[in-house]
């Protein structure tokens, strides 16, 4: 039996559909390429923006077209972190649908869909303590924490996804060491809100065994302390919950790498708080300033420079010209290395969907593209820092005559050598900078 698996989203999907993919092989299945000849199509999917909606349930449409008209026999299983309203919409064009929680039930489904699959007992697990299938052999999705209690006014994934829930220390620390015993040399820990991670630790010091409360400072402590030579990353963080203790941490672990995603979503005010965003453009500049300091302080060399990342939402009911004018300035204020441009789209359930969505989509269109120019220029400004410079790569894949890499910063990086380097660190020079990324020499 073979399946294959179609993910639209963010990290946390693809770390889900590592899930998936360890849920399946357990259960006798293989993993097909692409979907010609398997007998299991499983679709991992997200309800946060419509166009992810819109683009999933194209592929699926189409998929049903093209065997249906061959009489091929197969089945298409929905999952990850849809709205009932979405479900609704797809449900005739698939088998079965369950949510990503309830993934320990899969063997089950299965079996009632007339696969005939090894027997597995998952049913009392939460879906993390599941084993994955890494997709890559150098780059471990860990998830810490899943869930949101924030509700921003346009956002689904409190509805889809439910309350925060934070995975034992003891079992991420575990799946840590696993995977870089096995050859991960970037750990992603991940979460819709890493920040607020607040998970249990077993209390060895004393002699009647308690539980105890820790925070991701002190779990970020921990993995920073696992023997390897890897790197850690970790996404998504509210800046509200970016204490000045976490951030003291990131830059004294220096297994983190310079590279923080701390969402805006808006430059303005009045936008950030209809948008239940509770902070000002201000305290966040201020956060900024205190992470670029610390790690001045506490690293060396290029690693005094950090990479900043936002996600930003144009377009957002009722944002005036002014009010995408002040994003657009502070956007080039505060210099983000990279970001992530959306269009405003309703949602049902949030809270946004009763606000007079009055930009139309030809403005919101421009006001991305406006946007995108700017970054563009502060993206280039800031690689502009590494010109000469000698960069750490982790080198992730081939394309043509090229080795393609990330450096510490996430900057994606090309450069050429005779030698096999694909999964493994090198140092190179940069000898080329551009707003998409860097062309390096590899240094002997
Ligand atoms: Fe959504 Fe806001 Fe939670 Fe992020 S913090 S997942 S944007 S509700």
């Amino acid at each position: 039996m073979k399946y294959h698996i179609i993910t639209f989203g963010c990290q946390m999907n693809k770390s889900d559909s590592e899930r998936i993919a360890g849920v399946l092989e357990k259960s006798g299945f293989n993993h097909a390429n692409k979907c010609d000849g398997v007998d299991l199509i499983v679709f991992n999917i997200c309800s946060v923006r419509q166009s992810a909606i819109d683009r999933a349930s194209a592929r699926i449409k189409k998929i049903r077209l093209k065997y249906e008209n061959k009489n091929i026999k197969y089945k298409i299983i929905l999952t990850g972190c849809i709205l009932e309203k979405d479900k609704k919409e797809l449900n005739k064009f698939c088998d079965e649908i369950f949510d990503i929680n309830e993934l320990p039930k899969l063997p089950e489904i299965l079996k009632k869909l007339g696969f005939k699959i090894r027997s597995v007992e998952f049913k009392k697990k939460h879906y993390f303590e599941l084993m994955p299938k890494y997709q890559s052999p150098v780059v471990a999705y860990i998830p810490i924490m899943t869930g949101c209690n924030n509700f921003c006014s346009y956002c689904v994934v409190p509805y889809v996804r439910g309350k925060e829930i934070s995975r034992p220390a003891q079992d991420i620390i575990c799946e840590i060491k696993k995977a870089v015993l096995s050859g991960a040399k970037e750990v992603w820990l991940l979460g819709q809100n890493v920040n607020s991670y607040n998970g249990k630790i077993q209390n060895t010091n004393l002699k009647v065994k308690k539980e105890k409360e820790i925070n991701f400072p002190t779990l970020l402590k921990m993995i920073n302390d696992i023997e390897g030579n890897f790197w850690i990353r970790f996404t998504s963080s509210h800046p509200k919950d970016l204490s000045d203790e976490l951030i003291k941490t990131m830059a004294k672990c220096h297994k983190v790498t310079p590279y923080i995603n701390l969402p805006i979503q808006s430059g303005d005010n009045e936008i950030l708080k209809k948008m239940n965003r509770p902070y000002t453009v201000s305290q966040y500049k201020a956060l900024i300033k205190k992470i670029r300091n610390n790690f001045k302080k506490y690293r060396c060399g290029i690693e005094k420079e950090v990479a900043v990342s936002s996600d930003v939402i144009v377009g957002f009911p009722g944002e005036t010209k002014k009010q995408f004018e002040n994003t657009k300035n502070n956007f080039e204020k505060i210099g983000f290395a990279f970001g992530y441009i959306a269009a405003y789209s309703k949602r049902p359930q949030t809270a946004a969907l009763h606000l007079n969505d009055d930009v139309p989509n030809f403005k919101k269109k421009t006001r991305e593209k406006e946007l995108f120019k700017v970054l563009k220029k502060t993206i280039l400004n800031f690689n502009k820092k590494f010109f000469k410079k000698t960069a750490e790569v982790l080198i992730l894949t081939k394309k043509n005559d090229f080795y393609v890499g990330k450096t510490r910063h996430y900057q994606t990086i090309r450069l050429k050598s005779d030698k096999n380097i694909l999964g493994n660190f090198v140092k190179a020079k940069i000898i080329n900078i551009g707003p998409y990324g860097l062309r390096g020499k590899l240094m002997e």
